[in-house]
């Protein structure tokens, strides 16, 4: 057999291969689907108003997203669902316990120079206190936020910790981090906020920054970008952040690695 047979030869070798090789008939992909597995449905055709949990699920998502963006209050057929996610279902406490779980491994495979400056970023409420008592009683944020009832229950310093989040805080501690807690509260509020993380178990944090005068009127994200590069210029890594709003993570500067915790019961921009 000549050389020019044998080339001709193997692109017809391959090609009765293949044909040989190749299915008969491929079944169509939906005989394949289990039938316990439901594809995507038309949630408008679903008419929220009788699948509210369905809704309420999603605008969750939407929210912890930012998808929706600015919002003010819950909506008023998800107040069940808000007070269901939150207590009883176990699923608020799930969600923070993941995040803590995402955050400690990361912090676990940070490096630490030990110079005191690196640093690791909590926001206060809803980060490492709870409000739900308050907010329990409020609606669970269906009711319009009432600054003057909110800092009266603030005052009295009883915001449990969220366990998940004091165990992370523990951990990135023991780890070598500087610990900087960044609240949107007010200095007026200082001793308040000091007592309540004391007495709820957060101990031996490196700075705790409160709004003071001149933050008033600022937005938290511009707010805590300024104090996160008061920070860097200081000399801090901030290799991570936690907070429960966009507004603690979001800016510039930004963590290394920014951790949003749940929050389903209020937005602040
Ligand atoms: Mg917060």
């Amino acid at each position: 057999m000549h050389s020019g047979e044998i080339l001709i030869l193997i692109p017809i070798l391959l090609l009765s291969n293949l044909s040989l090789s190749a299915p008969t008939a491929s079944p169509p992909i939906s005989s394949t689907i289990s039938p316990d597995i439901y594809l995507p449905t038309d949630l408008e055709a679903l008419q929220f108003g009788r699948r509210d949990a369905l809704f309420c699920d999603s605008w969750r998502l939407s929210v912890e997203t930012n998808n929706a963006g600015e919002w003010w209050t819950i909506p008023s057929t998800c107040i069940d669902y808000v007070a269901e996610y939150m207590g009883v279902s176990g699923q608020y406490g799930s969600d923070c316990a993941v995040v803590a779980l995402d955050a400690a491994a990361a912090a676990r495979a940070l490096r630490v120079v030990g110079d005191g400056l690196d640093a690791w970023v909590f926001d206060i409420d809803e980060t490492l206190l709870s409000n739900l008592p308050y907010y329990a009683a409020h609606g669970f944020g269906s009711e319009a936020f009432d600054d003057k009832s909110f800092d009266e229950w603030a005052e009295l310093a009883e915001c449990p910790a969220i366990p998940a989040s004091l165990r992370l805080y523990q951990e990135v501690q023991r780890l070598g981090f500087e610990l900087v807690l960044l609240t949107g509260r007010y200095e007026s509020q200082r001793n308040a906020t000091t007592r309540n993380l004391l007495g709820a178990g957060y101990h031996g944090w490196d700075r705790l920054i409160l709004r003071g005068p001149s933050d008033i009127r600022k937005t938290a994200m511009v707010y805590k970008s300024e104090k996160r590069m008061q920070l860097e210029e200081q000399g801090y890594r901030i290799h991570g952040s936690c907070g429960d709003q966009w507004s603690d993570l979001l800016g510039h500067p930004m963590a290394t690695r920014s951790f949003k915790m749940p929050n389903p019961m209020y937005y602040i921009a």
